[in-house]
């Protein structure tokens, strides 16, 4: 069936799917057509049922089709599906969100970072508007971004970019003009002195920094102790703005995303603006920019820089959003820590098991694997580990009823409903993976 429907697909869609890293590439094979998600498992056209390791790519952080968050999602349907017009369940969202982005502050204070949000549909959008918005605020318009971070399909941000991008190993994407992409400096991940160097070539010129809290989109590459912190400082005393991107780290690794885990290890930091998408639409397109008011009011009808949405904040992703944050406690995250933690050591075990080099590569409770001995810093070390070794180890999970990412350059998520006998088919599924990433050989 799964073949039928890939063939049919490729017919009437390019490439028959919506979002490239959907369609295998990098690990060959057909895609399997889901039909059914419940808790954390995963349905295909065939029937079969796989632990889910992909989670909607990070929405599903309860597991899927949550009862709560399917009972809101269907009584706010009843009332509506969308009015084009202001809802309270939009400023509920926001509040929600503002009020969890908490950190300690100087003096044993905290800090609030985001005053205000906007919302939007799409991480895409989040980061677009943010890159606008930070432009329009200090009239300059050159952006440092690092390489291998993705920060959605928008032209400026493509460069040198992880998540598809990375996986079909492609230097940026056809279609940008150069005239755009020459307005963003790509700079190596983890190195300050790259970031110096470039304001202290063109600082006037540099309206700000965007980089992904923890890098997920090469596989889980954290940033040194310090690394975030260092980027405030050094926009701050250049008079530009730091973008902290938490589309996929936000509400994930604790209530206050990443910021909240480094800021509160120290030292502490205030990123200007935050991107929020996945977790707070729980599944329905819902993403946000935020920030301190001073910015933040720069976007119209309060200020010049202008963004709209037909769809943006419409009551049903409101309801699917405010259920998941409310339903992601500290409960949950302890939860989602100790899995983590379970599921990473028996992948990692398996894998020494069959004298397989790898690092473990966590970020909170993200996780994946690098297939290398050295400890990766940067994009290079990432693309430079054993590639190769990932599509048999992920055919032989799939084949045993375990679905992860369709490439080595994903993160893995782990949510709520992961429970023993999800993780007892993933631990019978290994030891066959790790032979099968071990007798590997280069493609
Ligand atoms: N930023 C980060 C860090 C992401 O991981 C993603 C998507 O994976 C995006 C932005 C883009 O979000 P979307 O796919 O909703 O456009």
């Amino acid at each position: 069936m799964n073949e039928e429907l890939f063939a049919r697909a490729k017919q009437a869609i390019p490439g028959g799917v919506n979002s490239p890293v959907r369609a295998f590439g990098s690990v060959g094979g057909t895609p399997r057509f889901l039909v059914k998600a419940s808790g954390p498992y995963v349905y295909d056209a065939d029937g079969n049922e796989y632990v889910d390791l992909v989670a909607s790519w990070g929405p599903a952080i309860l597991g899927h089709a949550d009862p709560a968050v399917v009972t809101a999602v269907q009584d706010a349907a009843a009332l509506g599906l969308s009015f084009g017009a202001s809802t309270p369940s939009e400023t509920q969202l926001a509040e929600l969100v503002e009020r969890r982005i908490v950190g300690a502050g100087p003096d044993g204070g905290s800090i609030r970072p985001v005053e205000r949000l906007r919302l939007v549909s799409t991480g895409t959008e989040a980061t677009m508007t943010a890159i606008r918005l930070a432009r329009g605020f200090t009239g300059r318009d050159l952006f440092i971004k690092f390489a291998g971070h993705y920060h959605g399909h928008s032209d400026g941000l493509l460069a040198a970019a992880g998540s598809g991008v990375a996986t079909l190993a492609l230097p940026g994407s056809a279609g940008v003009p150069a005239a755009i992409a020459a307005q963003t400096l790509v700079l190596p991940y983890n190195d300050l002195d790259a970031v110096r160097t470039a304001f202290a070539e063109r600082g006037d010129e540099i309206a700000g920094i965007i980089v992904e809290a923890a890098a997920a989109n090469m596989g889980v590459l954290p940033p040194l102790p310090g690394f975030n912190a260092a980027l405030a400082e050094i926009a701050h005393e250049n008079g530009a703005l730091l973008i902290l991107d938490e589309v996929l780290t936000g509400f994930r690794v604790s209530a206050a995303g990443y910021w909240g885990l480094s800021t509160n290890e120290g030292p502490a930091y205030q990123p200007d603006l935050f991107t929020f998408g996945k977790i707070i639409g729980g599944g329905m397109p819902v993403a946000a920019l935020g920030g301190r008011a001073a910015v933040m009011d720069y976007l119209a009808p309060a200020g010049p820089v202008y963004q709209a949405g037909t769809l943006s904040g419409n009551p049903v992703a409101m309801a699917a959003g405010i259920a998941t944050l409310e339903g992601a406690t500290a409960e949950v995250y302890a939860k989602l820590d100790a899995t983590a933690d379970t599921f990473s050591s028996a992948v990692s075990q398996a894998l020494t098991a069959e004298g397989v080099a790898h690092t473990v590569q966590r970020a909170g409770n993200l996780f994946s694997f690098a297939f290398t001995s050295e400890t990766p810093r940067d994009y290079a070390d990432m693309q430079a580990q054993d590639t190769w070794r990932y599509p048999p180890f992920f055919h032989a999970m799939l084949d045993a009823g375990v679905s992860l990412p369709p490439s080595v350059f994903e993160a893995w998520f782990v949510t709520a409903a992961h429970d023993e006998r999800a993780l007892g088919r993933i631990v019978d599924a290994l030891p066959a993976a790790a032979r099968a990433a071990a007798s590997a050989t280069p493609m």
